[in-house]
């Protein structure tokens, strides 16, 4: 069973995510501040955290801190939509998504499945899923060949490096510092510009439509997520 931790002062919304992951079979602790949500973490090992950022004793952010002292339970964050500093803060300091309040029930379901299927050791010893299929393009990521309309696409290296990291980041949104320091190096982050030049490639490149991407996205001010 899959346990979850809910760190929320909203008794509302607390109550709603309680009685619908409970519907689907979670085990569910709810705190509602953030040193009640550190010793929670610290006494159940739940398998997922879903953490509201604003709570009233703590910033959200130092219960990310304070959790990545010892753990790499998914972190998934909940924020208002104004305040897209703090998002870009939450995921530097080792959240793993979030989601923008008010949220829909289904979406943050989706996300949290998500995050916990990421977390689990792979079945099989290890293996990677390595080819990627959409309805438009295919990419194997072991042979490096990626094709579309059966006919082969060619990229660079540092195209290959960025559609590495988002890919096996399937469906989470992967920050824009973390893209700059996976593929150019970890001096970078602030060079966004790079990234807009290489999406655009890759959009041209794969993208049936690159002027509307569908598995290209971009999360404007912090970041990129390839959807399939
Ligand atoms: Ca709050």
């Amino acid at each position: 069973m899959t346990r979850v931790l809910v760190v929320e002062d909203e008794p509302q919304i607390v109550r709603a995510l309680v009685i619908n992951l409970k519907a689907r079979r979670y085990e569910v602790d709810a705190a509602g501040d953030a040193a009640t949500a550190l010793e929670l973490a610290a006494a159940r090992h739940p398998d997922v955290v879903v953490l509201d950022l604003g709570l009233p004793d703590m910033d959200g952010v130092e219960v990310i801190r304070g959790l990545r002292g010892w753990t790499r339970v998914p972190i998934i964050v909940l924020s208002a939509r104004h305040s897209s500093d703090e998002k870009v803060e939450a995921l530097d300091a080792g959240a793993d998504d979030y989601v923008t309040k008010p949220f829909g029930m289904d979406e943050l379901l989706a996300r949290l499945r998500a995050a916990v299927r990421r977390a689990e050791p792979v079945a099989g010893g290890g293996e990677e899923e390595v080819v990627v299929e959409t309805d438009g393009f295919l990419v194997d990521l072991a042979a490096k060949k990626a094709s579309r309309a059966g006919r082969d696409v060619r990229l660079t290296p540092t195209e290959w490096h960025l559609l590495e990291v988002l890919v096996r980041n399937t469906g989470k949104l992967v920050s824009q510092k973390q893209l700059l320091q996976e593929v150019w190096g970890p001096s970078y982050g602030t060079e966004t510009n790079y990234l807009r030049v290489y999406m655009a490639q890759l959009r041209r490149k794969l993208e049936a439509d690159p002027s509307h991407p569908r598995h290209f996205i971009t999360e404007p001010g912090m970041g990129y997520r390839f959807e399939k």
